[in-house]
């Protein structure tokens, strides 16, 4: 039996360096559910509807490919097929990620790497679905700060499931006017504590923000954090699982690519999604193929292929800070095709060219 080999784990975009494979695909991630379930994900059996299949191959114009976001190797081959034509790719962002991307890019914002919060922040705070899409986020903003020889002796960690614009606009009030008492004992403490900090990091994860208002709240939040850097530090922080798929789109066509919402409507044309980072099963939409990740069922998708977890890439990690390698565990055969190649399967042959697999 061979040795387990650990890598970097692609599946969210936290990408953890300590992950172990052992040679039956099972996967230790220090009690991390998304890793430590992959090892089923190549087992799934394909579902296939052949006349759809057909429907995709025969299609002329450029087919929806929506996906969270993909690995070097995957967003170099993504946006060649794009730019001839035979694809037409968007990134199926999470609404928060996408408002606070929006408003970082319109009015700036104080952002950091996840290793200077780490290092520094004596106050984070976490908005949104911060466990289930980046479960080990939390061990390492406790355990990682002795590794990381951070500055601070005690860092306090508050955690909110959703902040609505009211809920924002009241927050930025309680900060700015401590001697108005109308917003509430609650929000006194909570304002109290961030002006008290010396360095606090706000992390906004997926559902931080109601979805119809979450352009505006993230406004207010990057307000928050401009006017703290005016007496003390305070950061902005996310992790976006399509970071690797922007910078590659961004490098190749000078452009930005384009967001799906996950409450847009789809129109009727073919659309397939392609998993590979970050993606999550509470976003589903109906699709009319998935490739990788898991079977979403037939309500979700019409037809399902089974992809590796696993690749020879590389990805950068989703706050930008950091390029890391991705491999095949070498526990594991390689045989089994990742997204990428599965996709290939399904686009008219005529207008495809074989993947390059290889970094370079
Ligand atoms: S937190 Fe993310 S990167 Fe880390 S092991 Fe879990 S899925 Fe992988």
């Amino acid at each position: 039996m061979s040795e387990p080999s650990g890598v970097v784990c692609p599946l969210c975009p936290l990408h953890c360096d300590d992950v172990m494979v052992n040679s039956d695909g099972s996967v230790q991630a220090n009690g991390c559910e998304i890793a430590e379930s992959a090892g089923s994900l190549v087992t799934q059996v394909a579902r296939t509807d052949e006349a759809m299949l057909a429907r995709i191959a025969a299609r002329k114009q450029p087919i929806r490919v929506i996906t969270s976001g993909v690995d070097l190797v995957a967003a170099r081959q993504l946006v060649q097929w794009q730019s001839d034509g035979v694809i037409e790719v968007e990134i199926e962002s999470d609404p928060s990620i996408q408002a606070i991307g929006t408003v970082t890019r319109r009015d700036g914002i104080v952002a950091a790497t996840l290793s200077e919060v780490v290092t520094h922040a004596d106050l984070v705070w976490l908005i949104g679905e911060v466990d289930p899409a980046w479960p080990r986020l939390e061990e390492k903003l406790r355990f990682e700060s002795a590794r990381s020889g951070a500055t601070i002796d005690k860092r306090q960690v508050k955690r909110w499931e959703r902040w609505t614009a009211d809920f924002a606009g009241r927050m930025h009030h309680a900060i700015e006017h401590p001697d108005e008492t109308e917003a509430g004992l609650e929000f006194q403490t909570w304002s109290q504590c961030f002006r008290d900090s010396s360095y606090a990091a706000i992390v906004i994860g997926p559902g931080a923000f109601d979805a119809e208002e979450a352009e505006m709240t993230a406004a207010m939040v990057a307000r928050i954090t401009r006017r703290r850097n005016e007496s003390a530090r305070c950061v902005c922080v996310t992790l976006d699982p399509a970071a690797t798929l922007r910078s590659v789109h961004a490098w190749q066509t000078n452009e930005s690519l384009n967001a799906v919402s996950v409450d847009d409507e789809i129109d009727s044309a073919p659309v397939i999604r392609l998993v590979g980072i970050g993606h999550q099963t509470s976003v589903d939409r109906s699709v009319d193929l998935q490739i990788g990740g898991r079977d979403p069922g037939v309500e979700n998708a019409k037809a399902f292929m089974p992809a590796s977890p696993w690749m020879n890439s590389m990805v950068i990690r989703g706050d930008g800070s950091v390029t890391l390698p991705l491999h095949t565990p070498t526990a594991l055969s390689s045989d089994f095709p990742t997204a990428i190649e599965q996709l290939q399967k399904v686009l008219p042959e005529s207008r495809t060219v074989v993947p390059n697999c290889s970094v370079s």
